[in-house]
């Protein structure tokens, strides 16, 4: 007879390997190094992380190295210097950095440091703590060498002042259909506008890390923090595993824990791609009605080097390098 014991065990061979299909018609079966990171100006912080990946150099180094572009880029108004302020003019950072031994830091609402990543990676390595916030933030900062620095660029600060004549808290996020008009909209919306970067990679000796650094949603209240420096939330690495990042609206991404989601998810058997589908789909169980009209995205790495991507809306896009390939593709969506 056919036991249930035989079923178990064919069950157990069938995802095996039902595990390898997946990974195989992820598009990808790429050979580590590899690097991936949220938005097109990914492409310019994968180019900088290869720089030390192309050399067999730790893909922590090349995750902090790769973020700190976006960071410094004054015309990306989400990241960094140059981000939005909150609604009281403050331009405040959430960063946070994770390696292959499960070791990670994070900073959240750090002003005038301008690399929070940074920050974030000192606090996993010189601190028995994994986040600090705020005012101890910048004080550890600047006890380490780092320099004060006024964050709020003059763009920035003309878009917040534009944003205050109505003061409407509206997030809307990279929803393709909904253009953003630079000139009467201060809300970032929009295809042309960027979000949160985050980044995960694999090194030549098969070493997973990622970081995730933002200047979080435009006009926040004071104080709000989103999923982007919270780990399990906007970025978690397993080194058994795989590891995955997200972003958009960090509050529906804390509420379902949803990079460490990613990731277990990989662990169950899922691609890339069907783990972060299932993350985003569980967003829009939750409230449906409220999913149409925000976005999140979610992009994951595995260790066999498989990548996939999936978003709430159209105009996610996501940058890829590898030893042969450097692109920019746009990720599948729900909407
Ligand atoms: N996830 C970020 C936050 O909620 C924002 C973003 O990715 O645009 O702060």
């Amino acid at each position: 007879m056919y036991s249930r014991r035989k079923f178990l065990q064919t069950s157990a061979l069938g995802s095996a390997s039902l595990l390898v299909a997946c990974a195989d018609s992820e598009t990808n079966n790429v050979n580590k190094p590899i690097v991936i990171s949220t938005w097109d100006f990914g492409r310019a912080a994968n180019a900088e992380a290869w720089t030390i990946l192309g050399k067999n150099g730790r893909a922590l180094d090349a995750v902090e190295a790769g973020v700190k572009i976006a960071e410094a880029d004054p015309s990306n108004q989400s990241v960094g210097y140059g981000g939005l302020p909150d609604r009281d003019g403050h331009v405040t950072l959430d960063a946070c950095i994770m390696d292959e031994l499960y070791n990670c830091g994070s900073v959240m609402g750090i002003e005038n440091i301008k690399h929070p990543i940074a920050v974030a990676r000192l606090v996993m390595e010189k601190t028995p703590h994994v986040v600090l916030i705020g005012e101890g933030a910048q004080q550890f900062a600047l006890a380490n060498g780092f320099k004060k620095e006024n964050l709020l660029t003059p763009e920035s600060e003309a878009a917040w002042k534009r944003w205050l004549q109505k003061a409407k808290y509206e997030p809307v996020m990279n929803i393709e259909n909904k253009l953003y008009n630079k000139e009467t909209d201060p809300m970032p919306g929009g295809k042309d506008n960027h979000d949160t970067i985050g980044m995960v990679a694999m090194d030549a000796a098969g070493n997973l890390s990622g970081a995730c650094t933002t200047s979080g949603m435009a006009y926040k209240m004071r104080g709000r923090v989103g999923d982007s420096p919270i780990i399990g939330a906007g970025l978690y690495v397993d080194n058994e595993v795989g590891a995955a990042t997200s972003t958009g609206v960090g509050e529906e991404v804390i509420r379902i824990v949803g990079s460490h989601l990613v990731v277990e998810l990989m662990r169950q058997g899922h691609a890339p791609q069907a783990a972060c589908k299932e993350a985003v789909e569980r967003i829009i169980r939750r409230n449906p009605e409220k999913a149409k009209n925000i976005q999140v995205g979610f992009l994951a790495l595995n260790r066999s080097g498989a990548y996939g991507a999936y978003a709430l809306q159209k105009g996610f896009t996501y940058a890829v390098k590898t030893e042969t390939e450097e692109k920019v593709l746009d990720s599948p969506s729900i909407y």
